[in-house]
């Protein structure tokens, strides 16, 4: 395909996307959240987006099936980044990376016993560096969703979730007692692309970095 194609999400990516995509010339042809499609095709004939899962992005930019997409950090650091360039933080999809413990835990007190702290999470990789830096035993346990239920029925002491609201960890008697990381969505671009399809892809990042207000 000599034109581009574009992976996103479905849900807050797609939809935080839009604008930008608007400011680039870009108007996909349907929803799809309306469509069951996963090709989207857009008002330029030579553009078309595709729909993926959320952690599912950086794979497709990086084998060069999509030429960019749109990832969160979270994301992108359990991917790891191989095979892409990452010029871009469109500040979007915007949250946080934290632990979160049941109402009442001592988590200060737990860690300064030098504790075995079992955690339940999505994001090894993230809770791994995390609990590596602070010298903290964890033992990992891979979930790939409703983290917030993990402590509550003893599979686990804590969580490593992302928060916005913290509506959820409220819902759920749970508290954020940790801030790991901010997170934001960025553009990846394939590396591969970003030299052979120079002359398309150009425009685009540059209607990107200056619809996020960006100049570098
Ligand atoms: P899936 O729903 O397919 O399991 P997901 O939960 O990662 O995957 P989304 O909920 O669409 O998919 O989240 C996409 C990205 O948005 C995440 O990778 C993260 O960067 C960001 N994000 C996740 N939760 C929130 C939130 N509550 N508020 C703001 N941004 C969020
Ligand atoms: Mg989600």
């Amino acid at each position: 395909m000599d034109g581009i194609t574009i992976a996103l999400s479905k849900g807050r990516i797609f939809d935080e996307t839009l604008p930008l995509l608007a400011a680039a010339g870009i108007v996909p042809e349907e929803s799809p959240e309306q469509s069951r499609k996963l090709i989207i095709g857009t008002n330029g004939a030579k553009t078309r987006l595709i729909i993926v899962r959320a952690s599912d992005v950086p794979t497709y930019v990086q084998y060069g099936a999509a030429d960019l997409g749109v990832a969160g950090k979270d994301v992108l650091i359990e991917h790891g980044g191989a095979g892409l360039y990452q010029p871009l933080d469109l500040g979007i999809a915007k949250c946080r990376m934290m632990v979160a413990v049941p109402d009442g835990f001592d988590y200060e007190n737990a860690i300064r016993q030098g504790a075995r702290l079992r955690i339940a999470t999505k994001y090894l990789k993230t809770a791994r560096e995390h609990f590596a830096a602070k010298g903290v035993h964890a033992d990992l346990i891979k979930l790939y969703g409703s983290m917030e239920l993990a402590p509550l029925v003893g599979l686990s002491d804590a969580i490593v979730d992302l928060v916005s609201s913290g509506a959820t960890l409220k819902a759920n008697r749970l508290t954020a007692v940790e801030h790991i990381m901010d997170i934001s969505s960025r553009l990846v671009v394939n590396q591969a692309a970003l030299k052979l399809k120079r002359d398309r892809l150009d425009p685009v990042l540059a209607a990107f970095r200056n619809a996020v207000g960006q100049n570098s």
